[in-house]
């Protein structure tokens, strides 16, 4: 092409200087026809390249560029094959879109993406079902104003979002939706929102059973044991060949008590997302009366239990549930530390929250039990723990208490030689002086 071009070029040079050699041997004016000649094919070349830059500022997406000849038929004719090329490879390109656009459209899970700032861009159909967001209203929106639920505000300011989020539909309270945040790119957000009613109900029908089988059995579980209690306290009139059975007796049946009281407190904890409460709550006080039940506990055993409470600093919630769950702390250390152990309650707040540490001295636990340590029905050994009459649900408890009052447990341990399980809560679950 190139090649083309320089011959074209010298092949008309050629002939506009013999036109103007032969306008000079007719006229006798050399010098004239070759300047005349020369300003003609200048004023043409101006001419084509005004078109040019006439049809580059003007035109039309699809409009091909304008005839031309020589030179600058080539010229034009390069452009076209340009804009074609240009225009397949667009073509290609809108298609491969379509189809990305399409196949997430059709999905029916929700996907929404957000720019760094939590503002809408693009979002498929499902979102509208999902979600109830609308097309095109909606665009630019902060995603905050559209999902008004406190919980997505506050999962989706704190950037943390390993776990997903739970939260009912905010166009359907029937509905579950569960929500998982991919940061990417330039902090640009991608979520993905799928319908978990059926999961949830399943799981509701699961905790209801285990609500409704616990209530149930209580009635029967207190006649049983109240008259067990009354055998004992007339055991002169017994056989004394079932005073042992029945002091045993009793005491599974109390066992079998507290454990139905567990079981239901952590239903009712995991009913809702917030404690029953939000009243300040005084946690000095509340350690001073748990660290006396706690010398009670351990009464002959002696164990010297130490409490250093920051007073005034108090938190947000519900006192009941935080009582439950502190005394599961400091109880356990009592329950798994050897007689004349040291204990040392900790109650302190700083820059990060509050933090409630308990200390002991006592068997410890290995660092492989650790992470499973929350869940219910777990024991490091079941032989100590039936021995310790614990119903392996009392760090579940203090899980699901916590996560209530926007705190978290951390647990370390050293076997052989004592554990600290230490409760951290958000700084925006304290209590300002002024509030
Ligand atoms: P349990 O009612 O059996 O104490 P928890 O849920 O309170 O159940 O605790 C689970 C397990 O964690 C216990 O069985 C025990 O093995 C271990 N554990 C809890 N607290 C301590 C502690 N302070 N020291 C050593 N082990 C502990």
């Amino acid at each position: 092409m190139n090649q083309n071009w320089h011959a074209t070029l010298i092949r008309h040079m050629l002939l506009l200087i013999t036109v103007c050699l032969i306008g000079g041997l007719v006229s006798g004016y050399y010098g004239w026809c070759l300047a005349i000649g020369l300003a003609l094919y200048l004023g043409w070349t101006l001419k084509q390249l005004l078109r040019l830059h006439d049809w580059l500022r003007n035109h039309q997406p699809d409009e091909a560029p304008p005839d031309g000849y020589g030179l600058w038929g080539e010229v034009f004719d390069s452009i076209y094959h340009l804009q074609r090329r240009d225009q397949r490879v667009r073509g290609r390109l809108q298609a491969v879109i379509d189809r990305v656009q399409e196949s997430t459209a059709a999905l029916r899970d929700a996907v929404i993406m957000l720019d760094s700032e939590g503002n809408l861009e693009w979002w498929n159909r499902a979102a509208e079902t999902l979600l109830g967001f609308k097309t095109p209203q909606d665009g630019g929106q902060p995603v905050t104003n559209l999902v008004r639920h406190p919980r997505f505000k506050e999962y989706f300011e704190a950037e943390n979002y390993v776990e997903p989020l739970e939260i009912p539909s905010p166009i359907n309270d029937r509905m579950r939706v569960q929500l998982h945040i991919t940061r990417y790119g330039n902090n640009e957000h991608l979520m993905l929102v799928r319908d978990v009613t059926r999961i949830h109900q399943l799981e509701q029908m699961r905790k209801d059973f285990v609500a409704n089988v616990s209530h149930e059995l209580r009635t029967p579980l207190t006649v049983i044991t109240g008259y067990l209690e009354t055998l004992l306290d007339n055991v002169e009139d017994v056989n004394p060949r079932w005073t042992r059975a029945l002091q045993q007796m009793s005491q599974q049946g109390s066992r079998m008590q507290t454990l139905l009281n567990d079981l239901l407190l952590l239903a009712k904890l995991e009913a809702t997302d917030y404690p029953s409460d939000n009243q300040p709550v005084a946690i000095d006080t509340l350690l001073a009366a748990i660290k006396n039940d706690a010398q009670a506990l351990s009464g002959p055993r002696n164990q010297r239990i130490s409490l250093e409470a920051a007073p005034g600093v108090r938190l947000k919630g519900s006192e009941s549930e935080l009582r439950s769950a502190f005394s599961n702390l400091v109880f356990n250390a009592v329950k798994y530390t050897q007689d004349e152990g040291n204990i040392r309650i900790r109650w302190w707040s700083d820059e990060q929250g509050a933090h409630l540490s308990v200390q002991d001295s006592g068997v410890g636990i290995d660092a492989k039990h650790l992470p499973r340590l929350t869940e219910r029905f777990y024991r490091v050994d079941s032989s100590r723990a039936s021995n310790t009459g614990g119903t392996g649900l009392g760090l579940a408890i203090v899980k699901h208490v916590l996560m209530r009052h926007r705190g978290r447990l951390e647990i370390s341990s050293v076997p052989g030689h004592g554990s600290t399980f230490t409760c951290h809560f958000a700084p925006a679950q304290l209590v300002t002086k002024q509030g």
